[in-house]
């Protein structure tokens, strides 16, 4: 009469992987020249990417925000 406890860690944390910025993917080089892919903030310069959002672009650090000038027409239901 053996019981056979089942072996498995008990209070499992998941932890969810932490994204890299992946800042590298913002530059591009050509003919050794560096060209920014993204919009940089005015306020914090060079360096400083804007986030992209859904409709807007917000900087991280100073909380700058620029509204796309992409032309959406809102949806309608
Ligand atoms: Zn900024």
């Amino acid at each position: 009469m053996a019981d056979k406890k089942k072996a498995g860690p008990k209070g499992k944390v998941e932890s969810k992987p932490k994204k890299s910025r992946k800042l590298h993917t913002n530059y591009s080089i050509s003919d050794n020249k560096i060209e920014r892919k993204n919009r940089t903030c005015p306020k914090c310069g060079p360096g400083m990417f804007l986030g992209k959002h859904k409709n807007r672009l917000v900087c991280g650090k100073c909380a700058y925000v620029e509204m796309s000038a992409k032309k959406e027409e809102p949806k309608e239901e």
